[in-house]
């Protein structure tokens, strides 16, 4: 229905969201000049999605309280407190590390973490003189089981572009500086490919345990879009 109460037909509808749409386009521009996002027309993946789950929920194949639970466990349980237990582990024990780097997946399983979207799991480990970063150019695909649902600047346009383009920038723009000669490599997941960054202990940690040094360990560190920080007050 329109403002005066008339019904709104699809041509209605689509002058609209087009006037729309070009209001949006400032908001973008604005967006540019001081880095954060403004969106005033929801994106098209949004709507569809929004629109795939009225439909389903519609024709009661699916449960909206299930749909919430899904996305509570993969965005808070699971998040990336997962793969920061594996970067933990790979850390205090050398064995396992090897085994992680060799073949990802199977290492990944010993502590339990399987299922969709990390079948085929890649890690790549930082080194003082070799910084790995991850991005999906093609779309979001994400390791979710050791991290969890993938942030919104991950599957932003700019980030998926940029990353490639610039990675040294980008990873400025996050507050991670690199030295001239720490190399850079950016790998471009795919359906079939995850990654997971194993970040470079910090110094001052030699006498945490595992489970002290798995908090330390954040989401964007395994992006690698960040580096692990040295604990506040470290312990000697
Ligand atoms: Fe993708």
């Amino acid at each position: 229905m329109t403002d005066d109460g008339k019904s709104l037909d699809r041509r209605g509808f689509l002058k609209r969201a087009t006037g729309a749409a070009a209001a949006a386009v400032p908001a973008e521009m604005h967006a540019q000049d001081h880095g954060h996002d403004h969106q005033v027309v929801p994106s098209d993946p949004a709507l569809r999605t929004k629109a795939l789950e009225s439909l389903l929920v519609e024709k009661g194949l699916v449960d909206p309280a299930a749909l919430d639970a899904i996305v509570d466990t993969y965005e808070n349980k699971i998040g990336p407190r997962n793969g920061a237990r594996v970067v933990a582990r790979a850390w205090v024990d050398s064995a396992y590390k090897e085994r992680l780097c060799a073949d990802g997946g199977p290492a990944i399983a010993e502590l339990g973490y399987v299922g969709a979207q990390g079948e085929h799991m890649v890690v790549v480990e930082n080194t003082p003189k070799l910084h790995n970063l991850v991005v999906c150019t093609l779309c979001s695909c994400y390791p979710w089981p050791v991290l969890g649902l993938p942030p919104v600047w991950y599957k932003s346009a700019p980030y998926r572009s940029r990353a490639v383009i610039d990675p040294r920038g980008v990873l400025r723009e996050f507050g991670t500086e690199l030295a001239d000669d720490v190399e850079i490599r950016v790998w471009d997941s795919t359906a079939e490919i995850r990654y997971l960054v194993l970040p470079e202990r910090p110094a001052g940690t030699d006498k945490m345990s595992e489970e002290e040094l798995a908090a330390l360990v954040t989401r964007d560190s395994m992006i690698g879009v960040a580096k692990v920080a040295a604990p506040r007050g470290g312990k000697p």
